[in-house]
């Protein structure tokens, strides 16, 4: 039996194991045939450390309607282990961030930054998100992975950077960051609320982007005391609410979670020509939205995924110069083999670690 280079005895080219969701609460190791290069522009990696996005324990709780066993995992630091002839810029042995969405990066909406939904995928084409989309593209809570267009999804970490530190940024990183990086670049030095009402590390990444990028002050509503002393060691300023009436309105708010209750507080919260970005993903019946108000006021609500590979390289380059610091938010981090039962537990941000 062939074992492929640095891989261990867990993974060979006769099987691997996937952390798999085999229903609502119950996650299992599963050996699995592992994937192989079947063309051009390919990769195989090796995920290192795998970090729980804040949509997964929706996944893996049945929120969204299972369509049976589905591969676990989408946000992660991987190390390249088999590449295509004909990739250019990547090299066996580097550490790479994936974005947890497939894209191909040649496509007309992929040349113009809009790499969630590339014209080659069906919408919804992600990792480890199978519940969604209907198809498996595999979880990064595995042995290998393969991501068909590497040099447009992969994006190297620099050289001495922890794996743990950076797992998150293939998707959470990213969005929080794209929730007020273009509403700060339109209206430099405005002061930002983010209000985070069941995305747990979203919002969270949202506020200290903000903060990186010169907001003047970040405040940050929640009903949830844990996620509010992280915000504050972030540097923002935390504000304990049921969600009832808000003390005061913002140029730029960002709305993180799924209640009503915390949609409206957002929505009062923002002022007149304001912006309210929503980084949320309503899966279930249409959300009422008060369109009179909005209308009247002018609230300008951004709603839309986060285009994970366009985002990539300027947000590891502002990882790279210091001024972002995913690890700041991380609360949970457990060995590999402990990652079925950690999953499903309460924690912020967690993240699952491979032994050396
Ligand atoms: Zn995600
Ligand atoms: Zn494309």
């Amino acid at each position: 039996m062939t074992i492929l280079r640095g891989l261990g005895a867990t993974a060979t080219l006769a099987g691997m194991r996937q952390l798999t969701c085999v229903e609502a609460g119950r996650l299992e190791w599963h050996d699995v045939p592992p994937p192989r290069i079947t063309g051009a522009g390919e990769a195989l990696i090796r995920p290192l450390a795998v970090a729980r996005c804040d949509i997964d324990r929706f996944l893996t709780s049945g929120l969204f309607p299972l369509r049976g066993p589905f591969a676990v995992g989408h946000e992660c630091v991987g190390e390249i282990v088999e590449l295509s002839d004909d990739v250019r810029g990547l090299e066996i042995g580097q550490r790479v961030v994936p974005s947890f969405q497939v894209s191909c990066g040649r496509c007309r909406r992929c040349r113009a930054g809009l790499t969630a939904l590339c014209e080659a995928f069906p919408t919804l084409s992600d990792y480890g998100m199978q519940p969604l989309s209907g198809t498996e593209y595999g979880g990064m809570l595995s042995d290998l992975l393969r991501v068909p267009y590497a040099e447009a999804m992969l994006r190297p970490i620099p050289p001495h950077a922890d794996s743990v530190a950076l797992a998150s940024v293939s998707d959470n990183v990213l969005d929080g960051y794209r929730g007020v990086a273009p509403h700060l670049a339109e209206y430099p030095g405005s002061e930002v609320l983010v209000v985070a009402h069941g995305l747990p590390s979203i919002p969270l990444y949202a506020a200290q982007a903000a903060l990186a990028l010169g907001a003047s002050t970040v405040d940050f509503a929640s009903d949830d005391a844990e996620v509010l002393a992280v915000a504050e060691r972030l540097g923002a300023h935390p504000i304990a609410t049921d969600f009832g009436k808000p003390a005061r309105t913002y140029p730029i708010v960002v709305d993180g979670g799924l209640s009503q209750q915390g949609l409206a507080f957002a929505i009062r919260a923002t002022e007149p020509e304001g912006i309210l970005q929503s980084v949320s993903y309503h899966a279930g019946p249409p959300v009422p939205v008060p369109m009179g108000r909005m209308y009247t006021l002018g609230i300008h609500l951004h709603v839309g995924r986060c285009h994970a590979a366009a985002l990539l390289p300027e947000v590891m380059e502002l990882i790279g110069a210091g001024r972002l610091r995913p690890e700041a938010v991380t609360t949970r981090v457990v060995d590999w083999e402990d990652a079925p039962s950690a999953f499903l537990e309460p924690a912020i941000k967690l993240i699952v670690r491979r032994e050396a």
